[in-house]
């Protein structure tokens, strides 16, 4: 049988009936997508030692001839072993195996073999326990799992990594008709390897180096098309119209004069750039990213004050409907006075601040342009949602908004025009990485905090001090304070030891503040419940919130001094920068207790790195050089780790080569006439990216 790249995988011999279905829950179909399913890791098993140079405690490979291979029980437990003995010039070593007794009839004495595993000191004799093993042969030239840098795959259930390898290394020889979608002129000027030894290197390299070269030409690809597909958006919207929205320079400067506070100069600048945008007839697409508490909201609402005071509907899309009823309590204060009229349309809560029959009626409210402002969950654009002349849509605090989305907020308006785009977020990407990340999007960054705000007093709690953290909890609740209490998970039978909300909430309650009132929010309550919890916490009649991370983004409760996060390192840094920011909004001395009970010198250090640091910004590079190339702070919240693979946002150089090559072929061909392959590409990387 000729096998192609097109080949169906169960229809491969070396598949079999049993891997097939398992291949295919990976999304692996044909024998090109198997060639494409990459390792996520490797193990370096390639330098093959002497027996004699083995020692106790360490990994090695070692190649020797089979003396003596038979199944045995244990003494102990009764358990099943098979032993070995392996030896070469220099000596001889034991290896075992637990409960795989047919290995006798797979080895036999005589035999040459490999050995890759951990080598144990067994009553001062050396032991590999269950070490990988492979055979050599005449026939085969190369080693698959032993003796070679191994790839290491995601798995899912039956199917091993040994099963996978061995059937990739079976139609590895078909990545030679893997053809380059790369123009020849893209992979000469930047070095690149061809695809279809990239391919084969990257599952079997030969070599470190030989890897290096292959990971840099996938990251490439994958960068290139990031970039590609955000220009190409870019380039798209400039083609497409939206209403002007004209300055009302006179009303804009009144609203903001009639807030308590002065604006910070962040926020002024923020809000000029923005304003400037909309008053053209091209739909704006900014990013406003800005530190949490550092006044987003308040910018917001100068873009949405001129939409209305234009004639202009504004849709405001929150994460959580707990945020979307915040935002419409908030924005109503704010707009007193002001006659705008304000609609809150979330699946449980339905509201406005003019007269409305019933539930059904708001969205006629809505139809009929009777609204300025709807504020509500992502619902809001995805349903039964008509809007009569929509122009701008804030998104606060969400992934980001793709091409899809954009489609159908097209189709809400009548005449053709796309409304302006706003997204916040508190992530705080370093300036450099965002324009990477969101290509498409223009930029604003509040890189302040309002004045007058009080440092947030951080303070990594050992187990022995928690006493003492519950008095001075108590002293600041009779002060007239509120604290919150964030947990991870809300599964008592969470095996990791993780502090259970519905745990902790019955501990503080009925042991620790028997005579305080105790709120217990999480993502299982029906939002009614939601609502009454946050209502009750909002108006102090509960002075301690239990919450699972669902208070994580936005919630403003002034009064809230104190900010307990319990098994603290199991939180990202940003998502612990985020508990944070809850507190520490007002005048009052603010606490931020990270309590942990790990001695992992890497957890500490990392919850060290944010008691010093305060600002986001600050974090966001510290975290970067703290973690390396890893996990890059807070990118995991914007959504971008779904269309990068390999690439990382810490690879600047593969970065730049590969923007670059995108703006040359953009500016020569702006539509990719010439390009269909890169086109494809592009089109397969849209179906297999989840674009939020
Ligand atoms: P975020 O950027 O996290 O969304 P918010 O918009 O919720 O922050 O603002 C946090 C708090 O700071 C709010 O109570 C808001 O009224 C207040 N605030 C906003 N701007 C200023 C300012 N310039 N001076 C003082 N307080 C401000
Ligand atoms: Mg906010």
């Amino acid at each position: 049988m000729i096998v192609t790249l097109k080949h169906k995988i169960e229809n491969i011999t070396a598949v079999g009936k049993r891997i097939a279905p398992a291949l295919k829950k990976l999304g692996i179909v044909t024998a090109e997508d198997l060639l494409n399913y990459w390792p996520f890791r490797y193990e370096d098993w390639s330098r093959v030692k002497n027996i004699a140079e083995v020692e106790a405690g360490t990994n090695a490979t070692v190649k020797g001839q089979i003396e003596l291979v038979q199944n045995k029980r244990s003494q102990w437990k009764k358990r099943l072993v098979t032993e070995a003995i392996i030896s070469d010039e220099t000596g001889s070593i034991k290896a075992i195996w637990f409960h795989q007794p047919y290995l006798v009839r797979n080895l036999h004495p005589g035999e040459h073999i490999f050995l890759s595993g951990k080598a144990e000191d067994k009553n001062g004799e050396l032991q590999f326990v269950h070490p990988n093993y492979e055979k050599i042969t005449r026939y085969k030239k190369e080693t698959t799992h032993t003796a070679r840098i191994v790839p290491i795959y995601s798995l899912t259930k039956n199917l091993t990594e040994k099963q996978l390898r061995y059937v990739m290394s079976q139609i590895i020889g078909l990545a030679q008709y893997i053809k380059d979608w790369l123009p020849a002129e893209i992979i000469k000027k930047n070095n690149l390897a061809p695809l279809s030894a990239a391919v084969r290197q990257i599952h079997f390299p030969d070599n470190q180096q030989a890897l290096n070269t292959a990971l840099e030409r996938i990251k490439f690809d994958e960068l290139f098309m990031v970039q590609t597909r955000a220009q190409m958006a870019k380039q798209l919207l400039a083609q497409s119209r939206a209403k002007a929205i004209e300055f009302k320079e006179k009303e804009t400067k009144k609203f903001v004069d009639s807030l308590p506070f002065f604006l910070t100069k962040a926020q002024k600048i923020s809000g000029w750039e923005i304003i400037r945008d909309l008053g053209k007839d091209r739909p704006m697409n900014r990013l406003l990213e800005g530190d949490v508490g550092s006044g987003k909201t308040i910018v917001a609402c100068l873009a949405i004050l001129n939409t209305a005071l234009n004639g202009f509907q504004t849709a405001y899309m929150a994460p959580t409907e707990i945020l979307a009823r915040q935002h419409y309590e908030n924005i109503s204060k704010l707009f007193a006075g002001w006659g705008i009229k304000i609609g809150l349309l979330t699946s449980a809560d339905k509201r406005a601040n003019v007269a409305f029959e019933n539930d059904k009626d708001i969205y006629e409210l809505i139809t009929n342009g009777e609204l300025d402002l709807i504020i509500g969950t992502h619902a809001l654009i995805q349903s039964k949602v008509n809007f009569n002349k929509l122009s701008l849509v804030i998104i606060d605090e969400q992934h980001r908004f793709g091409v899809e989305q954009r489609k159908q907020l097209k189709q809400k308006n009548n005449d053709g025009t796309l409304p302006h785009l706003l997204s916040m977020t508190a992530t705080p990407i370093p300036r450099s990485l965002a324009l990477t990340v969101y290509g498409d999007l223009d930029l604003s960054v509040i890189n302040e905090l309002p004045i007058g705000r009080k440092e947030i007093l951080t303070e990594i709690v050992a187990p022995e001090r928690r006493p003492d953290k519950y008095k001075f909890v108590m002293e600041q609740i009779k002060n007239g304070r509120q604290v919150f209490v964030i947990c991870p998970l809300i599964d008592p039978s969470d095996k990791l030891g993780v502090k259970a909300v519905k745990d902790e909430y019955e501990k503080l309650d009925k042991k620790i503040f028997p005579d305080l009132k105790i709120g217990l929010m999480h993502g299982k309550l029906k939002s009614g419940e939601k609502e009454k919890v946050m209502a009750e916490f909002l108006e102090n009649e509960t002075k301690i919130l239990v919450s699972t991370p669902v208070v994580e983004v936005g919630i403003d409760i002034q009064n809230a001094t104190i900010m307990m996060i319990e098994s603290a390192e199991r939180f990202g840094l940003a998502q612990l920068h985020q508990f944070r920011g809850r507190v520490g909004r007002s005048q009052e001395q603010s606490y931020c207790f990270l309590m942990t009970e790990s001695n992992d010198i890497n957890s500490i250090r990392r919850l060290q790195t944010l008691a010093q640091c305060k600002n986001g910004f600050d974090l966001a590079e510290k975290d970067l050089e703290f973690r390396g190339p890893g996990e890059v702070y807070g990118i995991r919240q914007s959504g971008y780790n779904d269309q990068l693979k390999v690439a990382k946002l810490t690879d600047y150089i593969v970065i730049k080569k590969s923007k670059s090559a995108v703006e040359e072929i953009l500016a020569r061909d702006p539509a990719l006439t010439n390009y269909p392959s890169i086109k494809e590409r592009l089109k397969k990387f849209e179906t297999d990216v989840h674009w939020e």
